[in-house]
């Protein structure tokens, strides 16, 4: 697969990242298997630091 020849996991290469989130709540609201959305981010942010 191409993930595994760049050797780097897809988030890396992204130009917007999980801390990046401003928690406006919008996904919560749309999200259609009630995932909340801005603690997921949260936890995300916090694990990768
Ligand atoms: S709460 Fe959802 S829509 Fe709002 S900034 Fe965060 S990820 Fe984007």
């Amino acid at each position: 697969m191409e993930r595994q020849k760049q050797g780097r996991a897809p988030a890396y290469r992204l130009d917007r990242h999980a801390d990046d989130c401003v928690q406006c709540g919008h996904c919560d609201r749309r999200c259609p298997f009630g995932v909340v959305q801005t603690a997921r981010m949260r936890e995300i942010a916090a694990y990768f630091g």
